[in-house]
């Protein structure tokens, strides 16, 4: 029995191999890319404590999602794009949300129809009429900018105009931004694009404006579930530097080395 594999990519979600050849290769090659068979890796405590040594005492921002708390509302993509003024009804955002389904034959289908800003209304992902004895499992997962240690925007950029602040957060300059779009090309978790009026670079801040007057992010606000949590991952007394040490946490796609900031709580292993 075969089982499609669909990943989201950056022009959306088309990848297809059996389960059998998946297994076989302990991987799959997407655009030249080989990409291990799991795209997340769980830190052990010792992974967790050369992190930290690495960012030494000062402030460092850092992002929890609870994949076990998230309902698929899109309130929270929704609060994003009214925060940031990326126009609503345009299928782009600074975050979104994707839908996990493994049927009872194996395969996998991920879906974000708009991002998810209006949530999951239908049981129809892809277009597809699923029925509900069909189903083993079903589950949310956001995603945004992984505001990464090693960020590949950052390295790409001919101009300069992407930056990481000393706090961590990766920003885009719009003064300076040509629009080339190497950086959204680089990006391995799709978080960038082009921003359709402003036409430059455009990607999840953290809510940078809001988070560096002791606010949280707006989708963190927005999430009536908690599934989202932002702060000082070096400060012992902080939430997320509570939630990272005491769960069994991940991130996602570690084998590009850019070392995401963005800790996942709670991912199931079909997660891509
Ligand atoms: S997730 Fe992508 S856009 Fe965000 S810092 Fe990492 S490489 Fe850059
Ligand atoms: S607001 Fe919270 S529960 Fe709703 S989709 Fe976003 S993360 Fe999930």
């Amino acid at each position: 029995m075969s089982i499609k594999q669909i990943s989201r990519n950056k022009g959306g979600y088309g990848v297809k191999q059996s389960r059998r050849d998946i297994l076989k290769l302990g991987a799959i090659t997407i655009a030249g890319v080989t990409i291990p068979l799991t795209a997340f890796e769980l830190l052990t405590p010792e992974a967790l404590a050369s992190t930290k040594k690495e960012h030494g005492t000062g402030k460092r921002w850092g992002f929890v999602v609870n994949a076990t708390k998230c309902v698929g509302c899109g309130m929270c993509v929704k609060a994003c794009k009214t925060e940031n003024e990326v126009p609503m009804d345009i299928k782009v955002s600074r975050t979104w949300v994707e839908r996990y389904i493994q049927l009872k034959d194996g395969e996998v289908i991920i879906d974000s129809p708009e991002e998810a800003r209006n949530g999951f209304i239908k049981n129809d992902p892809r277009g597809r009429t699923i029925k509900e004895e069909d189903i083993s499992k079903g589950f949310f997962v956001p995603k945004l900018c992984n505001q990464c240690e090693k960020p590949s925007c950052v390295q790409v950029c001919p101009v300069g105009a992407t930056y990481k602040t000393e706090d961590g957060v990766v920003l885009v300059d719009r003064t300076w931004c040509i629009g080339c779009a190497y950086c959204v090309q680089n990006c391995p978790y799709g978080a960038r694009f082009i921003h359709p009026v402003h036409m430059v670079a455009e990607k999840c801040t953290f809510c940078y404006h809001r988070i560096t007057k002791g606010m949280n992010s707006a989708c963190m606000d927005a999430c009536a579930f908690g599934a989202r949590k932002i702060g000082d991952i070096n400060d012992p007394n902080s939430e997320v530097y509570k939630l990272i040490n005491s769960n069994r946490v991940m991130v996602l796609k570690p084998e590009y080395g850019n070392e995401p900031m963005v800790f996942y709580i709670g991912l199931d292993h079909i997660v891509r």
